[in-house]
């Protein structure tokens, strides 16, 4: 397996219009990015899969709360007094560090480029390490007062954990059963860094299973495992995912057992999902300050408990780019004159790319285009479909490899002749000559 910087692969997304800096135009805003019109396909198709194979089943539904919640929310579940990371500041340059992250920095002085950080530490530079709350404030209503101040969600878990009543009585659901939900978080993170990775404003797919106690260990080991298929399932090897288990000694305080599924990026493996026993932490909480019972009374055992909870939390904006950066390769591609040359490929499972399939006249005459253009239209009412008819096919293809479009259809002479079109799959580069009106069903065969 190649290793591909990341600069390479930031440099592809910009170009072929998957992200964005925030507000460019301005010099950029720390820690934000925006979604271009094949990011933001890409991003839906990873919801969309997730979506699917988190809420359509019988044992969970789906909600999505708002982001502005209650302050007693944060106060319940530990985030107010606990949300926070220990930072550390240079006296000399005024760059600020997470401390724990220190081994991994550089000097904030741009005249020591290079300079690791661990050395102005060692030379006494830094301050000592102060409590960083993490959660971005705002007020709600008109006054800005103490008494009207309201925050970000820092993830998108409390909204679950506060409507446990609302949606177990409508839905009528019973023990075991999950909610899910997608939706936006943001983090005021001491240090931004590696594109999407750490970033102040981002998307999670959280999941939380409540289960009966003493079930829970069971629990989170089958979510465990199913959670790291379906990484599997999206197109991800084995051998570039890892679990890594968090030691009894640094778990959060909510957690009994938690687990990361780490991806390997260009500079190294990183978290993508955590899996988390919360036990009854979070409905126990919410229970003693809201003063609302958060229980479950199984009507078949008579038994009345505070159900346990299993969390899997995964980035979808981290799992955009652990995407993206396992798409990326390079290989070789025949060029119209029989020479190769160097292509660069996306190579997304057909169920996340963002462009399902690309339709080219070989020329634009003889009536081909009109046959491009009713099977693009007709293809539109599905996918996310591209016409193109301009420059040379093979230049057509490389554009289309570099977005990751899985199938190109090309109208030639022969369609005038036998109705049938060529098909070329993006991986193997293999032709195949179809019925134009059979390119609907192949299409959606092998991208859904
Ligand atoms: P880290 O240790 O990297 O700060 P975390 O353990 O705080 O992450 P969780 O609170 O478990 O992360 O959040 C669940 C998921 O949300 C993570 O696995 C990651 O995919 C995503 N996530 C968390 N923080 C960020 C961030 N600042 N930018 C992008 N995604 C994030």
């Amino acid at each position: 397996m190649k290793n591909y910087s990341l600069d390479t692969i930031v440099s592809l997304a910009k170009r072929r219009g998957f992200v964005f800096q925030s507000s460019e135009i301005y010099g950029g805003l720390n820690g934000c990015w925006d979604y271009g019109p094949l990011g933001v396909e890409l991003l839906n198709n990873i919801k969309q899969a997730w979506w699917k194979s988190m809420t359509y089943r019988e044992d969970i539904e789906g909600i999505d709360a708002s982001i502005l919640m209650h302050p007693m929310v944060w106060e319940a579940s530990g985030h107010i007094e606990n949300f926070t990371d220990p930072m550390v500041d240079c006296r000399e340059c005024k760059a600020r560090f997470r401390e724990d992250q220190i081994e991994e920095s550089e000097c904030g002085n741009k005249a020591f480029k290079g300079r690791k950080a661990t050395k102005c530490m060692e030379e006494g530079k830094f301050t000592e390490a102060r409590k960083f709350n993490l959660m971005f404030k705002t007020f709600i209503g008109a006054v800005e007062s103490d008494d009207s101040v309201v925050y970000l969600r820092p993830e998108t878990a409390q909204g679950i954990f506060v409507n446990f009543n609302n949606v177990r009585e409508s839905s009528r659901q019973k023990i075991p059963f999950g909610i899910s939900q997608i939706g936006k978080a943001f983090r005021n993170e001491i240090n931004t860094k590696n594109f999407l990775f750490r970033t102040r404003e981002f998307e999670q797919m959280e999941m939380q299973y409540f289960v009966k106690p003493g079930t829970d260990e069971s629990e989170y080991e089958k979510w465990k495992e199913e959670r790291l298929r379906w990484w599997q399932e999206l197109g991800i090897k084995r051998e570039r995912l890892r679990l890594s288990p968090h030691p009894q000694d640094k778990l959060a305080h909510y957690a009994k057992a938690a687990v990361d599924i780490e991806f390997e990026f260009p500079f190294g493996f990183g978290e993508i999902e955590g899996i988390h026993n919360r036990s009854d932490f979070d409905l126990k909480q919410h229970s003693e300050y809201s003063g609302k019972k958060l229980e479950y009374f199984d009507d078949v055992t008579k038994q009345r408990y505070i159900p346990f909870v299993i969390e899997t939390s995964a980035g979808a904006s981290r799992g955009f780019m652990a995407f993206l950066c396992n798409a990326y390769d390079e290989d070789e591609a025949p060029t119209a004159e029989g020479k190769l040359e160097k292509r660069s490929v996306l190579r997304f499972h057909p169920k996340l790319a963002p462009v399902k399939c690309a339709v080219f006249p070989l020329v634009n005459r003889d009536g081909l285009q009109e046959i491009a253009r009713n099977i693009t239209n007709d293809l539109k009412k599905n996918f996310n479909v591209f016409y193109d008819e301009s420059g040379a096919i093979g230049r057509r293809y490389r554009r289309q490899d570099e977005c990751g479009t899985p199938y190109c259809v090309t109208v030639d002479y022969d369609t005038l002749k036998d109705n049938s079109v060529t098909i070329r799959e993006r991986d193997s580069m293999k032709q195949e000559r179809i019925n134009k009106d059979l390119v609907k069903k192949y299409i959606s065969e092998n991208t859904d």
